[in-house]
């Protein structure tokens, strides 16, 4: 229950508004949305969280967000930006999350005890055991999978990169972690030293042009390494150049993940791409733009299993009984869980057919 019009009522108690002691920056944004927020509900429909502790305007109506109790809440959003997708506002909530995240991080408010897991997966992702940097004489192309996707599916992630080396020879790779779990969690000073450890190591050896197989990688990349042309792989992979598939259901729906909401021409792209490989594609309800988290996103499933739950049994329903196609391993891993899920570069080079859909999914966590 949210009190209609509580910013006035906070203020006539003598109460402070929802910034109390911020920084400058983050007390601006609060107070904007405090403002700008209609309360409509636009964004509420499909995110469990905004359910549970109302519209943004009604967050920041009750919550002051100086305070450690208030800035965990933030922690409780998959920033996944369905809401800014919808917002007639044009009011962008999960970016709020995230600054009250860093806000929470800078000054040392948050355990982040319950993240070990994935900061330990980070950390091993960036280590001199796991990352490597193949840069041949002439590479000013190199292929970045990520950490997901040569961890899960190494062999594919070969495959791609032998495909991808007949196109541009001098191709190098880098295995990597880009560090977006640092990134989400808020810890920006650390995402920044470890991103920018991999943009300098790129610059001096002359590299000019990133491609990507993961969403969140190519986000981090497209936002932060100006100093690059980036792209995905799905952009330059060659259809005719694929192997021959076996007959069989060759229908799938596309699940388009988070990162990629404002990437029309990246999306585009894997359609083209399947309609190449003779793969039909029935769409979602909600896709592109609108599509919804596969729970995964913000590492939230690390504090409030529940609500990342919630994203997947979404999904899992707007599926139905279609075989879902992925291109991020990491959603595959998420909707692996409930659907029968595949990756699209696993499609590309894989002779496997997609599995007739179960009522109930008892399959593999992560399909081959
Ligand atoms: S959709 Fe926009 S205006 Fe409507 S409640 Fe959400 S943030 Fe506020
Ligand atoms: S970013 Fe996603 S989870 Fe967070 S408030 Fe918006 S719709 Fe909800």
């Amino acid at each position: 229950m949210f009190l209609k019009d509580a910013g006035a009522t906070r203020a006539s108690l003598g109460l402070p508004g929802p910034a109390g002691r911020c920084s400058p920056g983050l007390d601006q944004a609060l107070r904007r949305m405090q403002d700008a927020c209609t309360r409509c509900g636009a964004c509420q429909k499909y995110c469990a969280f905004l359910q549970e502790y109302g519209t943004p305007g009604e967050m920041m109506d009750i919550h002051d967000f100086s305070r450690p109790e208030s800035q965990k809440l933030a922690f409780e959003c998959s920033l996944c930006n369905l809401c800014r997708a919808v917002c007639p506002e044009k009011l962008n909530p999960g970016g709020l999350f995230l600054s009250i995240r860093r806000e929470a991080a800078g000054s040392g408010h948050v355990d982040f005890s319950p993240y070990k897991a994935i900061l330990g997966y980070e950390r091993k992702g960036s280590s001199p055991l796991f990352s490597c940097y193949a840069l041949p004489a002439g590479c000013d192309t190199v292929f970045f999978p990520g950490c997901t996707l040569p961890g899960t599916r190494p062999k594919t992630t070969w495959k791609l990169f032998e495909h991808l080396k007949k196109r541009i020879p001098h191709l190098g790779v880098v295995l990597d972690c880009c560090h977006k779990p640092s990134h989400d969690l808020g810890r920006q000073a650390h995402f920044e030293s470890m991103f920018n450890r991999i943009l300098d190591n790129l610059t001096g050896n002359n590299v000019q042009k990133v491609l990507t197989a993961c969403p969140n990688c190519h986000k981090m990349f497209s936002r932060y390494g100006f100093r690059f042309e980036v792209k995905t792989v799905y952009e330059v992979i060659d259809p005719g150049d694929l192997p021959v598939f076996i007959p069989g259901n060759r229908e799938v729906t596309v699940h388009d993940p988070c990162p990629m909401r404002e990437e029309t021409h990246v999306r585009a792209s894997v359609r083209n791409l399947l309609d190449a490989m003779g793969v039909s594609v029935t769409e979602m309800t909600h896709w592109g733009k609108k599509a919804l988290c596969c729970g995964e996103g913000g590492s939230v499933g690390f504090v409030r299993p529940d609500l990342a739950r919630k994203w997947g049994l979404l999904r899992q329903k707007e599926s139905g009984d279609r075989t879902i196609l992925t291109y991020c391993a990491g959603c595959a891993g998420f909707l692996g869980r409930t659907a029968p899920t595949f990756t699209l570069p696993t499609s590309c080079f894989h002779r496997r057919r997609p599995s007739p859909a179960p009522s109930r999914w008892s399959g593999p966590l992560l399909p081959i």
